[in-house]
């Protein structure tokens, strides 16, 4: 579990207020859900078969023995509050929701214990129109960071429960006579989550996927409407992509649509944000059948690719402050406060600090110097008697002027 420190925080608030003005571009709601829900949520929810249920959750006992789990994920409880609130019953809702999920997994570059997602529902629209909003939507993230040329779309259409089930079946009719050659996840996989074995990286097991029933035979006419509406409407979108028949999702509640941004630029991490269409979800925790769709997006993988890539790769996030204010008599703190509070009010986007603690004024000016500032404001006896402060530019030595306290904001602007 990471600690986010300053200048890693500089940065990830500004991506994250990117995704947020994009968000509120396509008019989505802010929800805040819980970090706890019930463990029975996931197990039924996201299904025990699952890799997060089986082995990645947080679980605990709550005082009254009660199971309950840090969310692993924001699609379940998302669900579960919106239907416990009426929200779903004859109404569409488009909401997101941001914050950290929790699975057991082993750490590394891109992958954490603690991590962040950004993720936005539809819920109560059927058709391959939303589906290609919810694609829309993430490309405008990409987009607005300017990361768009570091990033391909994959997918794939699941058809519904009817087709996935059917799959299913020959999946492991094809698989079971030869269950011995594949390898350990694979065999575990085959009684409970076979369509993620298409995902194995054993060579020795996708040799054996080379002659296996493939997906695209067993999707009905229905469903191939649905996701050649899909394609259209991003063709129209002028959003690429690519189809990828092994893509199928952790996850169990996926019908239909499923998707991944992927990236080169992050390694064996290069999954930035992936969903697709759930219209199984809400009936599976006990609501009135809804259809839904969805994505979860990583905001520390990200955030990682900001770093060498788009509009903030060379921004500057290592100064917390702009204007530091000297003070050199304690007995004039109140004073300099009060010049602080008016410029901050003059110019909301100025970072002003003041100097607290006193000293000399060399050391004061050193301080203003290791949080970056640009400006130090000199408030010494003179100054203060004629209402003015001496301006001192900390990168170029000669550059100092004595304004009166009303001309102050709008030079430093
Ligand atoms: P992966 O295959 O990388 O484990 P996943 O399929 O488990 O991903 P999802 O449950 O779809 O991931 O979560 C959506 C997104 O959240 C991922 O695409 C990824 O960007 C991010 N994510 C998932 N797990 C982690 C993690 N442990 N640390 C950081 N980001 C994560
Ligand atoms: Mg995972």
């Amino acid at each position: 579990m990471r600690d986010v420190l300053p200048e890693a925080a500089r940065r990830w608030r500004v991506v994250e207020d990117t995704l947020r003005r994009v968000l509120a571009g396509f008019a989505y709601e802010e929800v805040h859900l819980p970090l706890l829900e019930f463990t029975e949520l996931f197990s039924r929810g996201v299904g025990e078969a699952t890799d997060i249920v089986a082995k990645e959750m947080y679980s605990l006992e709550d005082r009254d023995g009660t199971g309950i789990t840090l969310r692993p994920e924001g699609t379940a409880g998302c669900a579960r509050a919106l239907q416990q609130a009426g929200l779903l019953f004859n109404q569409t809702q488009r909401v997101f929701y941001t914050g950290p999920m929790f699975r057991y997994e082993r750490p590394q570059k891109g992958r954490y214990r603690q991590f962040a997602q950004i993720g936005a529902e539809v819920f109560g629209l059927a058709g391959p129109d939303v589906d290609a909003e919810l694609l829309a939507l993430s490309w405008n993230f990409w987009q607005a960071l300017g990361i768009e040329s570091q990033v391909t779309l994959e997918l794939n259409t699941l058809g519904s429960a009817q087709c996935r089930a059917d799959y299913r079946r020959a999946l492991v009719d094809y698989l079971t006579p030869q269950a011995k050659a594949l390898d350990e996840d694979s065999q575990r996989r085959l009684t409970s989550n076979p369509l993620r074995i298409l995902d194995s990286k054993s060579a020795q097991t996708r040799e054996i996927l080379v002659n296996a029933p493939s997906l695209p035979d067993y999707i009905d006419t229905a469903s191939r409407d649905h996701f050649a509406r899909l394609c259209e409407l991003l063709e129209q979108l002028g959003i690429g992509w690519t189809h990828n028949p092994q893509l199928v999702r952790g996850l169990d509640y996926y019908t239909h649509t499923v998707f991944e941004w992927v990236t080169a630029a992050l390694g064996a991490q290069g999954t930035i944000c992936a969903g697709g269409r759930y219209d199984g979800l809400v009936e599976l925790i006990g609501g009135k059948p809804t259809p839904g769709a969805g994505f979860a997006l990583g905001l520390e993988r990200v955030i990682l690719l900001t770093e060498n890539h788009g509009y903030l790769a060379e921004q500057d996030f290592s100064t917390a402050s702009d204007v530091y204010c000297c003070v050199l008599n304690a007995a004039d703190q109140g004073w300099a406060m009060s010049v602080a509070a008016n410029l901050r009010q003059a110019q909301p986007n100025l970072r002003v600090r003041v100097h607290a603690g006193g000293g000399k004024l060399k050391n004061q000016l050193r301080r203003a110097d290791l949080c970056g500032a640009s400006w130090a404001l000199i408030m010494g006896e003179d100054e203060v008697a004629n209402n003015q402060v001496t301006v001192k530019s900390l990168r170029d030595a000669t550059a100092q002027r004595t304004v009166a306290i009303s001309a102050l904001a709008e030079l430093l602007k």
